[in-house]
């Protein structure tokens, strides 16, 4: 194996590379978390974090992966017995079903075959087949990380409007937020889940809770137990800007700049950053002539972009290739894809060249590893980055 110099791509789809600005965040002593001072960047934080949620209601921050959001929002607002309805959009959608069946909740899960976003037509029929409200929350996943398909939120909240069936909506966020348009408060989420190290550019180890009024509700009338997790004792003690016990300090000074940063940028410019780069991705891909697992182009995801394998060709073994010859660590396929395709994340701290960079790996790695496909994948992404196709699509609407 060659020497490894120069910089690691890590273009995976979370965790993401932690930008230099934030690493030198985070770098300082730990101060006392009853402190004023303290006070100061809980507060900064805790405000902060409800820009990029598009709310204006609390938000919880958890010292856990996204998976302890995923928990708090279940044993926050649901008991055992209870039905939820969820669709199966891929890999986290089918493992946070398994976190509620767990904790004894009836899950109806709408089957999928991975390719695309939770429909929301099916949701909605689903609901006024339901008189009797026995469904308790509709939970969907925005962006599926292991397919590359990105659900309608807000198209899923007006069929669940069409029906007024009163159910929770609760969304897992972990990939989406900060680098694709979500509005908590706009679309009544009732509970928004997330993660630090994807879109917010954090290294793993926070996660969030955004939480309605209605949701809030639901929590005081019910008697699941539950402790850590507990909404209630983080919302009043949050109001100061502390925490019921320790808080992951220096992770929250990480924050901090990376909301700063998300503002300097403009977060539509974020957004927008993330659909061109998700364009030029899609371009190589047809290029390359490989197949994009999301079948459905309103549901591409702006994050990452999973690219399915030539038949008889281990996408594992391609990945293993690609990261012993040029650094680059890709994302592997998770649960009924594994080894049949990987996923080129393009979220957080990327830009055209870290982009450009990024796929002349891949395609070096196609080369390498002895996957069949056509050159030409890289001059396709550089020329939707130039605006050539967005030109080109013009001249054709003008002729
Ligand atoms: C990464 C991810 C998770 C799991 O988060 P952890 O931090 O690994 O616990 C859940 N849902 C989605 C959509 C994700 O991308």
């Amino acid at each position: 194996m060659a020497s490894q110099q120069g910089r690691h791509f890590l273009q995976i789809p979370g965790p993401s590379p932690v930008p230099d600005r934030i690493l030198r965040a985070m770098d300082m002593p730990v101060i006392d978390h009853r402190s004023a001072e303290f006070g100061r960047l809980g507060r900064d934080v805790l405000d902060g974090i409800k820009t990029v949620f598009g709310t204006t209601q609390p938000v919880v921050i958890y010292p856990s992966s996204g998976t302890g959001a995923w928990e708090a929002a279940i044993v926050n607002t649901l008991s055992p017995g209870d039905t939820v309805l969820m669709a199966e959009t891929g890999h986290f959608a089918t493992l946070w079903r398994q976190i509620a069946a767990r904790f004894g909740i009836e899950v109806d899960f709408i089957p999928g075959d991975w390719r695309r976003g939770a429909d929301p037509a099916q949701i909605e029929a689903r609901l006024a087949e339901d008189r009797a409200h026995r469904i308790k929350a509709v939970m969907v996943v925005h962006n599926e990380t292991s397919t590359g398909s990105t659900s309608r939120i807000a198209e899923i909240r007006q069929a669940i409007d069409r029906t007024g069936h009163p159910a929770l909506f609760m969304v897992d966020t972990i990939s989406s937020l900060a680098s694709v348009d979500y509005r908590h408060d706009e679309w009544r989420v009732d509970v928004t889940v997330s993660g630090s190290q994807k879109g917010l550019m954090l290294p793993p180890g926070l996660s969030f809770n955004a939480i309605s009024e209605k949701a809030l509700a639901a929590a005081k009338a019910n008697s699941m137990p539950r402790s850590y997790w507990d909404w209630q004792e983080m919302v009043k003690i949050n109001a100061n800007g502390f925490f019921p016990y320790t808080p992951a300090t220096n992770l929250l000074y990480g924050l901090r700049e990376a909301i700063r940063m998300l503002h300097e940028e403009g977060l539509e410019n974020v957004f927008a950053r993330h659909q061109r780069l998700a364009a030029a991705t899609r371009a190589a891909v047809r290029a390359w002539g490989l197949e994009i697992l999301c079948e459905n182009p309103a549901e591409y995801s702006p994050v990452l972009t999973t690219v399915m394998m030539p038949p008889s060709h281990d996408a594992d073994q391609y990945r293993k290739v690609a990261l012993e010859r040029f650094n680059i660590s890709l994302g592997s396929g998770l649960g009924k894809v594994a080894g049949k395709v990987f996923r080129i994340g393009h979220l957080g701290e990327c830009n055209d060249l870290t982009l450009i960079g990024a796929l002349s790996g891949v395609e070096m790695g196609l080369a390498a590893a002895g996957v069949p496909h056509r050159s030409g994948g890289v001059q396709a992404a550089m020329a939707v980055l130039e605006g050539q196709e967005e030109s080109n699509t013009r001249k054709a609407a003008v002729a």
